[in-house]
């Protein structure tokens, strides 16, 4: 058994995917690195890393402006095709992007932002020169997350902002057991996402509290409008995105009735501070 690269707690093995489980923060990782293959049918980029996330974005800098008025260097870390970026810059933001596939760090750089193709821990960027950095959907792909976010504590400046979404393990660890049965079946549904580093809530939490984070705040996060990874089948994009939103807002009363203790959702919004 691997020991959890989080938290060093013991883990044991699950059939159905295959993924260590640790028994403590409830990690759920590859015990071998997987060449990372897009989960999507090709030509669907620009709505996945864009159109479908705009008002996510959005949502991050109004978070972001109002926890640093000052503003400054803006990060981001998984950057694509430099979206969050263009719109962060409108703002008044500096931003950098980090991008590891070469046609997307191409366009990020076409909007005239540096970017940097290398992991954000091997980049060599400066240290405590950034007011905010952003992490959307990132963290699960990584070789190296714990190293990834003790980088970018070191290269936040004092009392700077880390903004984060990910995907909630606890929504789709269970989903993939739905997913074998007939109704998902028969509806052409597959909404459950799996990578080499599968966080939930608490194991956000142990990483980002080792790498010398505070203020940790941890909520559901609104989705992607529509489908843009065609998960939902012969739903269509409208069914979907309804669907999706009616989800939401009952992962949020259980989260509201539980006293802030159960994340149904299938994203996390993560944010802290240095
Ligand atoms: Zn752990």
């Amino acid at each position: 058994m691997s020991a959890c690269p989080v938290c060093g707690g013991e883990s044991k093995g699950t059939a159905l995917t295959g993924l260590l489980t640790c028994r403590d923060c409830g990690l759920a990782f590859a015990a071998e690195k997987h060449a990372v293959v897009a989960a999507y049918a090709p030509g669907l980029e620009r709505e996945i890393y864009g159109s479908a996330k705009t008002k996510l974005f959005e949502a991050a800098l109004d978070w972001l402006d109002h926890a640093l008025p000052g503003q400054g260097r803006l990060l981001d870390v998984g950057c694509a095709g430099g979206e969050l970026l263009r719109a962060a810059g409108a703002r008044g933001w500096r931003g950098e992007g980090v991008e590891l596939d070469g046609r997307l760090a191409d366009l990020a750089a076409g909007g005239g932002a540096a970017v940097h193709r290398r992991p954000v821990e091997e980049c060599g960027l400066e240290g405590s020169a950034y007011a905010a950095v952003t992490v959307f959907e990132v963290f699960s792909q990584m070789d190296a997350p714990v190293a990834a976010a003790a980088e970018i504590s070191k290269l936040l400046k004092p009392g700077g902002a880390v903004y984060i979404r990910e995907f909630n393990s606890g929504f789709h660890l269970p989903l993939l057991r739905l997913q074998s049965g007939w109704l998902f079946k028969s509806l052409g549904l597959k909404p459950a996402v799996l990578h080499d580093f599968n966080f939930t809530p608490r194991s956000l939490r142990v990483m980002l509290e080792r790498a010398g984070f505070r203020e940790i705040s941890i909520r559901n996060s609104r989705p992607t409008s529509g489908d843009p990874y065609r998960s939902g089948g012969r739903l269509g994009g409208f069914s979907t995105g309804l669907l999706k939103f009616l989800y939401y807002s009952l992962a949020q009363a259980l989260w509201l009735l539980s006293l802030g203790r159960v994340y149904a959702g299938s994203s996390l919004i993560i944010t802290a501070r240095k």
